[in-house]
């Protein structure tokens, strides 16, 4: 990492979260997973280097959003907060589960629920994906999160919680594209092969990475990246 970067307050929180995990990265060279136009944005996101109104280094008209008119338009304001690109970002969020669905291990005693409440819990909340172990009496909780990468290193203090025969974990990606390395142990938790474990993190970084390339540019541009 560049030192005078990673001494920046933005940048270096960025450039930091994303070296905690080498899939975040894993595009870097061969450009796997990743189109063109992603690893061009990536690289200049994480840089900071974007045309937004709170972004520049000389003054200009307006620093609010141009969108939704918040004081301050900046990268995790457009890719993590601003209400107009909530449709993308959720289409983001369950890029990510969907990629974890598919690689749960399938068995006859083992039941998969997505978006669906906890059978035998009292609360309505619908928890992305549960997965219950008949057989060991186990259910494991797992919610989604795709926080802005600054806010990644404090979004989890512990990786997991467990109450009696219940794990609930949170599964973290950064919207640059950090995967967040406590997510191994619920990698573990699930018994995903290492093999899958592996191309399912590289392909959730780059899932991530076409999103907030997606939104970054409708933003800029005004004009729908991805089909409706
Ligand atoms: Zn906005």
């Amino acid at each position: 990492m560049c030192c005078a970067l990673a001494a920046t307050p933005s940048q270096g929180k960025v450039f930091k979260v994303a070296s905690l995990s080498p899939a975040s990265n894993h595009f870097a060279y061969r450009g796997d997973y990743t189109t063109f136009a992603a690893w061009n944005f990536i690289h200049k996101a994480r840089h900071n280097v974007v045309a937004l109104n709170g972004c520049f280094m000389f003054p200009v008209p307006t620093q609010s959003c141009r969108k939704c008119g918040y004081v301050k338009e900046t990268l995790p304001h457009v890719l993590n907060r601003c209400n107009i690109h909530m449709t993308a970002a959720t289409r983001r969020h369950n890029a990510v589960v969907n990629r974890l669905e598919k690689v749960l291990p399938q068995n006859s005693h083992t039941r998969i629920l997505t978006n669906q409440t906890v059978p035998g819990c009292d609360s309505n909340l619908r928890p992305d994906i549960t997965v219950i172990d008949d057989k060991n009496r186990i259910a494991t909780i797992i919610d989604v999160a795709i926080p802005f990468e600054s806010q990644l290193l404090s979004l989890r203090r512990h990786p997991s919680t467990q109450e009696g025969e219940t794990f609930n974990d949170a599964f973290i990606v950064g919207s640059l594209g950090s995967f967040d390395p406590a997510n191994e142990a619920c990698i573990r938790r699930l018994r995903i092969t290492p093999r899958y474990a592996a191309l399912m993190k590289k392909l959730m970084v780059s899932d991530v990475i076409k999103w907030s390339r997606d939104i970054y540019v409708e933003h800029v541009t005004g004009i729908r990246q991805y089909a409706d």
